[in-house]
């Protein structure tokens, strides 16, 4: 792949660059190419000159175009209006350019027919995504194209202008008008292609975490149920002027989402305390603010751009927040990129957003660098890469170190509340759990029963009192610890009835080997059918050493005057027949 550029200054003089290219073209023999119109100014009338120059020139030549908010030629910026031609080498190698109106088509109809497009050619190996910018988010769209074939590569941007605040961009191409909302969509492939693509932030999450409690598309209500603004007014002291879109600019949001990083920039704040974001953020996401300093953006850039060096590359496509050029300054715009310099030649734009498909998801990123490298042709035999060497680097920036050292307190932080929750949890169940059967304790039961009293006239409820038989023959016969698993035996059962959700018994310890089960919402004789039902099951439950035990059980059914103690002596009645009458026995009062 080849890569050539030209300026658009005024039609008569492109028009004479293209047709001393269309020479050269013709007799170097470059046949099959198409041409990308990357725009900071979004006037129509001068994007037709440009396309009716191209067609004039290239006749059925694949062609498409975008607004941008700055034009990147070979990591530099670059004129206004910038044209680059892509010329393929191998024969094997397709391309395909396709615009999709999203005034007269649903999103997902959109979807749809992209991906019957890619049932139409096998051969595609990358589709570069141009959307202008968005009404509503991306997020349709990306989900969209989540059963697109596993090793098809997906990246692009979103237009722009070179008013970021502004929300007016274009795209367009040879098979569609000029628009301000539609996507143009570009399909690579052929046996001889190969493509690689990474996203980069270099922001580092600072600080705690924060669960986004409440939000509405792009509108980002709430952190961990306060205002969303307050986070950003408490922990780094920005106002809400109008400086809170450069300020915040610095220290986005981070998380993660599908094993990847998601960055999101707040551009505004309402009245309400809510933030516009850059783009949506789910409900339920776990979000850091993270910080952007100069040295530890870049050697993250180096770091990771070594998958596009061993990649061996003939063109880069880059695709930069335009956040990141206003965060770069004027004065050196492009300096992140500039270890790319040396790799191969590259074009690209600043956006309103990037794409990239990662683990088969495809997310709009914001504040992120997505490059997308692509070469034909098998990698030559190992040449090491060659990168532009920064001494000043080589120093951690002390902003960096304080950041480590932020995150790491504020992990040791959570870390500590983590195990504080926890033994409270402990200490919380251990007042009501009895500790050698794991049911309610008898503080817990009565309180329970007293509860159920209460609303007595709403639900009516009955208990059930049970105790094993003979219990002091098994402690005498076989030793405490025996004792010990029967009545744990007896408990496992209760906790089967407990399990059941649809009928919110409680089951608890009243004494040694007695026991107390509230049944709400149940009359006297279906408890008795349930009492009995346990009774059966303990009687049939096998111990290693011992033979089989029985328990007898009381059962009554609360009334509208009981007491406490009205309503447990008339249960410990009923029990007291029970034994009376030969145990092993059910009785109801
Ligand atoms: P009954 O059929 O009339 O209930 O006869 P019983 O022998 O079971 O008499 P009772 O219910 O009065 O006896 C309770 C015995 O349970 C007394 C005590 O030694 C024993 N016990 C109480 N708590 C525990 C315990 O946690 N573990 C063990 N192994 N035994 C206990
Ligand atoms: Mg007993
Ligand atoms: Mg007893």
């Amino acid at each position: 792949m080849k890569q050539f550029h030209f300026e658009y200054h005024d039609l008569e003089s492109f028009s004479q660059d293209l047709s001393d290219f269309k020479i050269m073209c013709e007799s170097e023999n470059i046949r099959a190419k198409m041409f990308q119109v990357y725009s900071e100014i979004l006037e129509c009338h001068t994007m037709q000159k440009v396309c009716s120059a191209i067609e004039q020139i290239f006749p059925d030549t694949l062609y498409m175009g975008c607004s941008t908010s700055g034009n990147i030629i070979d990591c530099e910026l670059s004129s206004e209006i910038t044209i680059v031609c892509t010329a393929f080498e191998f024969p094997s190698t397709q391309v395909r350019i396709f615009q999709y109106d999203l005034q007269r088509n649903d999103i997902d109809q959109i979807t749809a027919s992209i991906l019957a497009e890619l049932e139409k050619y096998p051969w595609v190996k990358a589709i570069e995504t141009f959307f202008t910018i968005p009404e509503d988010s991306t997020t349709r769209f990306c989900e969209g194209l989540k059963t697109v074939r596993a090793d098809i590569q997906i990246f692009g941007g979103v237009a722009c202008s070179d008013d970021i605040t502004s929300d007016k961009s274009f795209v367009f191409s040879q098979t569609g008008e000029i628009s301000q909302k539609s996507i143009v969509l570009i399909f690579y492939g052929g046996d001889d292609f190969y493509v690689d693509s990474i996203s980069v932030t270099g922001w580092k999450p600072l600080g705690r975490k924060f669960q986004v409690t409440k939000s509405k598309g792009s509108v980002l209500q709430e952190l961990d149920g306060i205002p969303a603004y307050e986070v950003y007014h408490k922990y780094l002291n920005i106002k809400n002027d109008e400086n809170f879109f450069y300020n915040t600019l610095e220290f986005p949001l981070f998380y993660e989402h599908n094993n990847t990083t998601i960055l999101r920039t707040p551009v505004a704040s309402n009245a309400d305390g809510s933030i516009i974001m850059t783009s949506d953020i789910e409900i339920g996401s776990v979000v850091r603010i993270s910080y952007g300093d100069p040295g530890t953006i870049v050697e993250s850039i180096r770091h990771d751009s070594r998958q596009i060096a061993d990649f061996q590359p003939d063109l880069l496509h880059i695709f930069s927040c335009a956040a990141r050029r206003t965060f770069w300054t004027a004065k050196e715009p492009t300096y992140e990129i500039y270890p790319f310099q040396g790799l191969s030649p590259s074009c690209g734009f600043f956006s309103h957003g990037e794409f990239l498909r990662t683990n088969g998801n495809l997310n709009q990123h914001n504040v992120t660098l997505v490059i997308a490298a692509m070469r034909e042709g098998k990698k030559r035999a190992s040449v090491p890469a060659v990168f532009v060497e920064e001494s000043r680097l080589s120093k951690v920036p002390l902003v960096s170190r304080l950041a480590t050292f932020i995150s790491v307190t504020s992990l040791e932080l959570e870390e500590s509340n983590q195990k504080l929750e926890s033994a409270n949890e402990k200490l919380k169940s251990a007042a009501i759990i009895d500790g050698l059967t794991g049911l309610y304790n008898r503080k817990e039961i009565q309180h329970r029963i007293e509860q159920s009293l209460l609303q007595i006239k709403e639900q009516k409820f009955s208990l059930i009192m049970l105790d094993i038989d003979n219990f002091k023959q098994v402690n005498d016969t076989y030793g405490h610890q025996e004792g010990d698993n029967v009545i744990i035996e007896l408990a496992n059962i209760l906790h089967r009835e407990q399990a059941d959700e649809t009928r919110n018994v409680s089951a608890g310890r009243w004494g040694g080997e007695e026991f107390m089960m509230l049944l709400p919402g149940m009359e006297g004789s279906a408890s008795s059918y349930t009492a009995n039902l346990i009774r059966k099951c303990f009687a049939e439950t096998e111990f290693p050493f011992i033979r089989p035990q029985t328990i007898s059980l009381g059962v009554t059914q609360a009334k509208d005057d009981d007491t406490l103690d009205s309503l447990c002596s008339r249960v410990d009645m009923a029990l007291y027949r029970a034994k009376k009458s030969g145990k092993n026995k059910v009785v109801l009062i």
